[in-house]
């Protein structure tokens, strides 16, 4: 019976009840969740607590609060969890077919949303499936840049490798697509086109489901809805976020749909595009393997040169989205292995396309292999060692900045950034490469382009040494991925395996990749802040590792004085959020 049919059963009863539920209302100034019981005509109050409420009831009550003048602007502000958002931004299970759904596997949340569709095992599968009109889930070990596409057509990612920080779940955040990552009690067997999981086998067509948001696998097909933010209580909100916020929040984005996507949910600008990411697409990756493959400098550059048109391009497009707001682009990081095949049968096959004998590649492959790749030859030092590449790259984003600038709608001012510096002479080398191509191109273009060459600080010694670095560097921006993988010394592709044991034993609380551990990397965070402001006091730092979108992290982030933070676009609005929160408890 619903509570007004109270009211004609016994009217005196149910006035003295809507009184009190009122009054404690008032004094509560919240929604309350109250307990009572009426016995022989007498109402007996049991208790009151505040309501649980879901994410869009917690807009709701918090902006009609204010609209009923029970709190201000910045208490509603504080009223809504940030993680909340989530589940506004992306779909949800349905709840009545959740209740009757059985978790038969659990991995790590690497993604929020609720995926439901049927087994893939491959990137080209997942493309030829959803081209049929079917709902994939894409089943991987790990994923790597070759599987993008077939990421992107995919309603959710299951992997059974990899952190917080692996491909899979740094990807899948970017996409906004769910993504369950870690699952070590799978067990793939691709040959098969199938895996097996608590017991039971799925092959490849059947369905199974995904909770992004907690990690759970269901071995059935549970009913999804669609993402829904509330319109205008969503936005109202937020506007009052936007209004009590001290951080910026910008966006990490690697082509203009997901630039766009991030300006929507309010990103003020781009913390980092990875450059990388876009080397997969469409013919460009045959330019990208002839650098790799080539045998001396001048081939290389023919190669690059192939690149050039394409990154120009996709950085035309990301300036046209954004206009004159912020975008930093990073320079080539991933160790260049991960743009070849590792498989024998691959590897022939396109030794064979790109004309080259298989023993050939086979000993590219060979030379590019690396014990532990994250700490090989990667970020600048692929730019030290090749400066053509960086000389290339600065080319793209200086001709494309020049382009649209002279198109006369925008003036662009770009942001450059070295990945992994180290040392103040590897920053000066490759920014001299930078500066040089750079003045070269805009005094022939005949217009006074500005533009900053800065540098991300996810190496501890670069954090340790970063009043050096700001010597050179005109910003930073905290690559906290890498710093946490590098200062604990575990890899973030593989934490996963061990991270549980120590949540166990409470040695640890939390994965140090989602939640930025502030007593170790938030003290060299920290640090590098100050160091960085004795030498240039008014030098813009932000943070772009995934901690950019966590809000305990950003709340950190805050009160260190960083002037942004740099997140996935799904989780801009929870970004935004945290950080008014951060600055009404603490303004500074
Ligand atoms: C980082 O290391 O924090 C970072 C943003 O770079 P990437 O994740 O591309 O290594
Ligand atoms: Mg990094």
């Amino acid at each position: 019976q619903t509570i007004d049919q109270l009211r004609d059963v016994m009217p005196e009863v149910y006035e003295q009840f809507a009184a009190i539920a009122e009054k404690l209302e008032k004094h509560y100034n919240d929604m309350q969740d109250m307990e009572f019981t009426i016995e022989d005509g007498k109402l007996y109050m049991l208790q009151t607590r505040n309501g649980k409420r879901t994410a869009a009831a917690a807009l709701k009550v918090a902006v009609d609060l204010v609209d009923e003048g029970m709190i201000d602007e910045k208490e509603a502000v504080c009223r809504v969890e940030p993680k909340q958002l989530d589940a506004l931004l992306h779909p949800t299970f349905d709840a009545e077919a959740l209740k009757k759904a059985a978790v038969v596997g659990k991995g790590l949340a690497a993604s929020p949303g609720a995926a439901c569709g049927r087994v893939v095992f491959t990137a080209e599968e997942a493309k030829e499936w959803a081209a049929r009109g079917e709902k994939v889930v894409l089943v991987r070990l790990e994923t790597s840049p070759e599987d993008i596409e077939g990421m992107q057509v995919a309603q959710g990612i299951l992997t059974v490798r990899g952190g917080m920080t692996s491909h899979a779940a740094v990807v899948a955040r970017g996409m906004g697509t769910c993504c369950v990552s870690g699952c070590g009690d799978i067990v793939v067997d691709y040959a098969a086109k199938q895996f097996t999981l608590g017991g039971k086998t799925y092959k490849e067509g059947d369905w199974i489901s995904l909770d992004g948001s907690t990690g759970n696998i269901y071995g059935e097909a549970v009913a999804t809805v669609p993402a829904d933010p509330g319109s205008g209580y969503f936005g109202r909100l937020m506007g009052w976020a936007d209004k009590y916020r001290q951080l910026g929040v910008y966006t990490n984005a690697d082509t203009p749909r997901d630039a766009k996507q991030a300006v929507t949910f309010g990103a003020e600008g781009i913390g980092l595009v990875r450059t990388e990411h876009m080397f997969f697409e469409g013919d460009r990756i045959k330019a990208v393997r002839e650098m790799i493959v080539a045998e001396n400098t001048e081939e290389r550059k023919k190669a690059l040169a192939k690149l050039l048109p394409y990154q120009q391009g996709d950085f035309e497009g990301i300036y046209e989205v954004m206009g004159e707001r912020p975008v930093v682009v990073r320079y080539l990081d991933p160790p260049l292995h991960e743009f070849l095949p590792s498989k024998p049968e691959d590897i022939a096959e396109l030794a064979a396309d790109m004309g080259i004998t298989t023993e050939r590649l086979n000993e590219v492959v060979a030379a590019l292999h690396e014990v532990n790749p994250m700490m090989g030859f990667r970020g600048c030092r692929l730019a030290v060692a090749y400066p053509e590449i960086a000389e290339m790259q600065t080319t793209a984003v200086i001709s494309a900045a020049i382009n649209v600038t002279k198109k006369g709608q925008y003036t662009i001012k770009p942001e450059i950034m070295i990945p992994l510096t180290t040392d103040i002479k590897e920053m000066k080398y490759v920014k001299e490469i930078v500066v040089s191509t750079a003045d070269k191109l805009i005094a022939e273009s005949g217009i006074d382009l500005k533009y900053e060459v800065g540098t991300m600080i996810e190496n501890p010694r670069a954090a340790l040494l970063a009043d050096e670095i700001a010597a050179e560097a005109e910003f930073f921006s905290f690559g906290t991925n890498d710093l946490t993988q590098l200062t604990f010394g575990f890899s973030r592709d593989d934490a996963g395996k061990f991270l549980g044991y120590y949540y166990d034993k409470k040695i640890y609380e939390s994965d140090p990749f989602a939640h930025l551990d502030q007593n170790g990397v938030g003290k060299l965070v920290e640090n590098g802040v100050k160091l960085g402001k004795s030498v240039q006091p008014e030098m813009h730092m932000g943070i772009c590792g995934e901690h950019g979108g966590d809000p305990t992290s950003v709340e950190f982030c805050h009160k260190v004085g960083l002037s942004y933070v740099s997140c996935s676009p799904f989780r801009v609005p929870i970004a935004r959020l945290a950080a008014a929160q951060a600055a009404i408890k603490n303004p500074r």
